[in-house]
């Protein structure tokens, strides 16, 4: 198969990471006769040095010409952000690319590696035989897009938001949710406050209208509260949650504070027609940047998502996932994850690791 990948490195530990899944990508195209087009591109405060933009036209049409981007991260060190290099950066390069592509689904993983359960907040007997979660988080819609304001009317200060909702953005979510459910667990927990929201009331009604559509899935509904404390009292419960843009915010990052580091965590975000960007949850890290500490396995996992869910090369991608595994096991981490008693490498070597076990 041939595809056209759009490589945004960004800021910085970005480039160092973004080296390292394309050498990742590279051994895949490689053991499984792939040929896969690199175009790259600038964005965040390279660019801005480049060109005076954070998101340049020329990246923009880079990314709309291929097939996914693979994303790394932007944002300079936070006691320069009143530099107009990092000044909105995140902002001009993150949010311009979710507007113009209209990304409505956010994916974001939290796995416990069994290797590295002493990393998770949690206590061993709730860790069981592990977590893992992918919460699909709505985008465009909710309280974040509606009406905002504030009055102050004789001594008394009010302010609104308005949450609001439409059936088609519901619908939209609901299926990216049940088509992750489908290469996963095939169970999917349904998140609304459908006890007091009429947005919630809709949430349920049309989640449970789409549901028809994928029997192989079971669906379940949970309010946002409860979820919240089955998160940590029972979170191997959890295959898919699928959320709106507010309960999903906050529920996928309690999830992430589970795997232990942010080192280990990719995101997606997809739009309705599938087109994906791929992108470390975590920032640019400009405390560890160019010393080949940082972590490369974020990076890396967003190549395995990338196959599986913009290309479907799902042997491909748990082919990755697999030799993450093997790494771990063998003993390999970073400076973010060691615990003692293991192999403590650099980002250059920890890929190394995962090469060596990567095969078709
Ligand atoms: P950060 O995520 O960059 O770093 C937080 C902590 O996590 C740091 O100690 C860092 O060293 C560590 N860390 C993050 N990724 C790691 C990795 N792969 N391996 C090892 N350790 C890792 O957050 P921050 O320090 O608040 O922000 C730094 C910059 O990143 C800011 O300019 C911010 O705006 C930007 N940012 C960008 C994105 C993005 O590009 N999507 C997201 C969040 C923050």
């Amino acid at each position: 198969m041939e595809k056209r990948i759009a490589v945004l490195p960004g800021d910085g530990i970005g480039p160092e990471v973004m080296s390292q899944a394309v050498r990742v990508l590279q051994k895949v195209a490689e053991c499984y006769k792939h040929q896969f087009n690199l175009c790259y591109a600038d964005v965040g405060g390279i660019a801005f040095e480049k060109i005076g933009e954070h998101f340049p036209a020329e990246t923009k049409n880079i990314c709309e010409k291929a097939d996914a981007v693979l994303f790394g991260s932007v944002g300079g060190p936070l006691n320069e952000a009143h530099l107009p290099k990092w000044k909105d950066c995140e902002k001009n390069s993150i949010l311009s690319l979710r507007k113009n592509f209209q990304f409505n689904a956010n994916f974001r993983p939290a796995f416990v590696y069994p290797q590295l359960v002493e990393l998770c907040p949690l206590k061993k007997e709730i860790i069981g035989d592990g977590i893992d979660i992918l919460t699909v988080r709505e985008l465009v819609g909710d309280i974040y897009f509606g009406e905002h304001s504030t009055t102050n009317s004789g001594n008394l200060r009010s302010a609104k938001d308005v949450a609001e909702y439409n059936e088609e953005q519901i619908a939209a979510v609901a299926h990216a949710g049940f088509q992750a459910a489908q290469k996963r667990r095939k169970k999917l927990t349904s998140i609304d406050k459908a006890n007091v929201l009429d947005t919630s009331k809709l949430w349920r009604t049309v989640v449970t209208e789409v549901s028809a559509n994928y029997s192989d899935v079971t669906l379940e509904h949970m309010l946002v509260d409860n979820a919240a404390m089955q998160l940590i009292i029972n979170p191997t419960q959890f295959d898919v949650l699928l959320a709106p843009n507010l309960f999903g915010d906050i529920l996928s990052d309690a999830s992430a504070a589970l795997p232990g580091s942010l080192g280990l965590m990719p995101s997606a975000s997809l739009n309705a027609k599938g087109f994906g960007l791929y992108e470390p949850a975590g920032g640019s890290a400009p405390d560890i940047a160019g010393k080949n500490v940082a972590n490369p396995l974020a990076q890396i996992l967003c190549v395995a998502m990338m196959l599986r869910y913009s290309f479907a090369m799902n042997e491909e991608a748990s082919a990755i996932e697999s030799a993450v595994r093997t790494a771990l096991e063998a003993g390999y981490v970073t400076h973010d994850i060691f615990v003692n008693g293991k192999k403590l490498v650099g980002t250059e070597e920890m890929t190394d690791a995962i090469l060596e076990n990567l095969t078709a």
